[in-house]
């Protein structure tokens, strides 16, 4: 609503004009679809266009206020078919949501629940702790605590466990993760003391143990999710941290980012990292395949002590996770411990054969074909995304559409429902992987529509 001009605040349109007009039964429906107010504006405003010298019908006038009327009450956030081949688009809501997960917050949404009710003895229950044992029976690990995201977990553990203390990260590993969120500044709000070492290309085990003081609090290792550094490089592995950091009792915190569940490229598990932090965290909705989350686990016995201590911080009850999320992590959760991980769907996307991609892509260059659409099959690949398991491509095979590429994903964008392709070996490319199941017909639909406008 808030487009809409303040009918009171004086307009130019004399008022008994609107007054009358908005009294007639075409308005008045209107006025119980969308509030007196909001009709009021929208006539006032069609009637100041049409003193600029537009005459209209009064049926043209009508249709114009509803139009505009719908336009403005119309879903902001739309669903978007996402052809673009990014699994993890950070810009379109990173992991969709399997079936169950979608179900399990339609019905927490709906009604009250159990959030911080212990069904049993009738006494507050802890929300936080809801998912923490399928999470520590999912990874095997000894405690668990969910947050908002992975920025909000990382910035409670340097708060909680590390205010007022140093913190040591090497600066090959001071970055920037995506919409301003770089790890010096989460240091700084923390309260953390950072101490760099090593340089970008290289730091050795050693620069640790040196930097270590009486003040440290910490070791950090920060997942570089979205670069890769190459050439005369030496990074210092979990391992050797750990050796560090547990020789001086010191915590090893390791923000993993993307939280892989199995084994993908060289991209870190979530299984090889507690084996040597006391504390990982990484986000529901990257390779997990959940909602949006932080997630927080500890093998050691330091690593359950902090993550109590991080429970009980103020900033814990700042960054909590809510109901709807917490219904979609438990859902996704089940699915992973069941074994039947094949219905997130970006585990299906990661997991789906070159031939079954082939055979989509084929299938909808035909059906376009039939409309009228040009196209070929080219191969191609696929990323992960969303700051996970950057410069690695899953093989794939593109629709790439004949005609001007970028006019033709402008198109497309701006269409309903909207389509995200992608721009490839100058054409506009539609790449099935991540096109989700039953959005094909939708899709080709779009397809047409959007090459069509470009005829006119
Ligand atoms: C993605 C990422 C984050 C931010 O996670 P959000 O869940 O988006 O807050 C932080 N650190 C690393 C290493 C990441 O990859």
């Amino acid at each position: 609503m808030h487009r809409l001009r303040n009918p009171g605040a004086g307009g130019t349109v004399s008022l008994p004009a609107v007054g009358k007009l908005i009294n007639q039964p075409g308005y008045t429906a209107l006025v119980a679809d969308f509030g007196r107010a909001s009709v009021v504006a929208a006539l006032r405003e069609q009637v100041a266009t049409e003193r600029n010298g537009t005459a209209v019908t009064d049926q043209e006038r009508l249709n114009q206020v509803e139009s505009s009327l719908r336009r403005q009450m119309a879903p902001v956030l739309q669903r978007v078919i996402n052809a673009s081949g990014v699994i993890l688009h950070t810009n379109l809501g990173r992991a969709p949501l399997s079936r169950a997960a979608v179900d399990a917050v339609a019905a927490a949404a709906a009604g009250y629940t159990n959030l911080e009710l212990d069904l049993d003895t009738g006494r507050r229950g802890e929300r936080s702790t809801l998912v923490s044992g399928l999470l520590t029976a999912l990874f095997e690990c000894e405690a668990a605590l969910v947050v908002n995201n992975n920025a909000a977990a990382l910035l409670l553990a340097l708060t909680a466990l590390c205010k007022g203390r140093e913190v040591i990260v090497s600066r090959g590993q001071l970055v920037e993760i995506g919409g301003s969120f770089r790890m010096p500044d989460v240091m700084r709000i923390s309260g953390a003391r950072m101490v760099e070492v090593g340089t970008t290309n290289r730091t050795r085990a050693a620069d640790f143990d040196e930097a270590v003081t009486a003040r440290t609090a910490a070791l950090l290792r920060v997942h570089t999710s979205n670069f890769r550094v190459e050439g005369f490089t030496e990074s210092v592995g979990p391992g050797e941290m750990a050796v560090v950091a547990h020789a001086r009792a010191l915590l090893l915190i390791d923000d993993l980012g993307s939280g892989a569940v199995e084994p993908i490229a060289d991209e870190p598990t979530v299984a090889e990292s507690l084996r040597h932090s006391d504390i990982v965290t990484f986000s529901g909705d990257k390779l997990l395949g959940g909602p949006q989350a932080g997630i927080v686990l500890a093998a050691t016995e330091a690593g359950v002590a902090a993550v109590r201590k991080m429970a009980r911080h103020p900033l814990a009850r700042a960054v909590r996770i809510d109901k709807l999320t917490l219904a979609a992590l438990e859902a996704t959760l089940k699915q992973r411990i069941s074994g039947r991980e094949d219905e997130i769907p970006v585990q299906r996307m990661l997991r789906v054969p070159i031939e079954e991609v082939r055979r989509r892509a084929a299938l909808w260059s035909v059906k376009l074909e039939d409309r009228g659409v040009a196209s070929r099959l080219i191969k191609g690949e696929s990323a992960v995304g969303g700051g996970s398991v950057p410069g690695y491509g899953l093989p794939t095979f593109l629709v790439a559409l004949e005609g001007p590429a970028s006019r033709l994903a402008a198109a497309l964008r701006r269409g309903d429902p909207p389509v995200v392709a992608r721009i490839e070996s100058d054409a506009c490319c539609l790449d099935p992987r991540t096109v989700l199941r039953g959005e094909d017909e939708t899709l080709i639909d779009a397809v047409e529509v959007a090459a069509r406008s470009l005829r006119r």
